[in-house]
């Protein structure tokens, strides 16, 4: 059991937080910089399956546009983050699509160019399990003895009924080969999950956090379902058939899995981040110091943390 709510937080948070993780690291905060490459994914191309996850638009990069160069597209990411924070270390976030889903010349040519641009002092690259054949695995091994390097890996939930229902078309076990050759090759690996995935109950979602607990990866991202405009989830939600978590729903579940995890396991989203603009439901989620607020007073009431409830002994609660 663990016993010191603020050991990871500079802040007092009672979660490990993503800037404790880089001031810890490299001595002052990251920001993250998209980048949009125009890859597609196997899930939506017909190699595994058409449409795409039920609830993806792409993922394409917020402020950036595909069809231009990685360094165009770093610029212009610069040239917004320096305007709002001043000059400022950046994370080269590879994030629209499948990002190890090209050949292979042209996806070291890509992280290569991020490498080499100025103030990039990491690397991050969103994709699936089932997009790792070992070529990948040696570039981005390679990679990561010249920058640091984070794959941004989908899980989602550990469910396989939920992962058919949602037409992710990669089962948990595929999952999970992908994260164990990951972190064979100790590549820093943050694992994304879903909470509030059609037909799962809290206990499900639950369960997800526990096989994070075991899993113990450096980094998870937490969030919502979100429907989002132009998605297969945004027609069957406006038919009736989704129900979406309130807020006091996704702040209990929050708290419950926060107790779950491995305090070391850095905490590196909390609350959605989607696109505003194109956001159906749940307009709650819009106000993200609100959700985050929430989740900060319920750990405070209940007087809990991260990891409070882990046993390193069992991996698990
Ligand atoms: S795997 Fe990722 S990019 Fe592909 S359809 Fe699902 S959410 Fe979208």
């Amino acid at each position: 059991m663990h016993s010191s709510p603020f050991e990871f937080s500079s802040d007092n948070k009672r979660y490990h937080t993503l800037s404790y993780h880089f001031r810890s690291i490299f001595g002052h905060k990251l920001y993250k910089a998209a980048i949009d490459c125009g890859f597609t994914c196997p899930n939506a191309d017909g190699t595994k399956g058409t449409g795409g996850c039920i609830f993806c638009d792409g993922g394409s990069g917020y402020f950036t546009r595909h069809g231009l160069s990685v360094t165009t597209q770093l610029d212009s990411e610069r040239k917004r983050l320096n305007k709002k924070y001043g000059s400022v270390p950046i994370i080269a976030y590879f994030q629209a699509n499948t990002n190890t889903y090209a050949p292979i010349t042209e996806l070291r040519e890509k992280y290569l160019e991020a490498a080499s641009c100025p103030d990039v002092a990491a690397i991050s690259i969103g994709t699936r399990s089932d997009c790792l054949p070992d070529e990948v695995l040696e570039l981005i091994s390679d990679l990561n003895s010249r920058i640091p390097v984070t794959v941004e890996l989908g899980m989602q939930t550990v469910h396989n009924e939920t992962l058919r229902r949602i037409n992710r078309c990669c089962d948990h076990e595929e999952f999970l080969e992908g994260y164990h050759r990951l972190k064979e090759k100790n590549i820093r690996v943050c694992l994304h999950i879903i909470n509030g995935l059609p037909g799962e109950t809290a206990d499900m979602m639950l369960e997800t956090a526990k096989e994070i607990a075991t899993l113990h990866p450096d980094g998870v991202k937490l969030q919502m379902l979100h429907v989002i405009q132009g998605t297969r989830l945004a027609d069957e939600y406006s038919s009736g058939s989704i129900t979406l978590l309130s807020q006091e729903e996704y702040t209990d579940i929050i708290v419950r899995q926060l107790e779950i995890l491995p305090p070391d396991t850095v905490i590196e989203r909390i609350t959605g981040d989607g696109d505003r603009r194109k956001l159906i439901s749940p307009m709650w989620s819009a106000d993200k110091k609100s959700v985050i607020a929430g989740i900060d007073k319920r750990l405070s009431e209940l007087d809990t943390w991260q990891g409070r409830l882990y046993d390193n002994r069992r991996n698990s609660i």
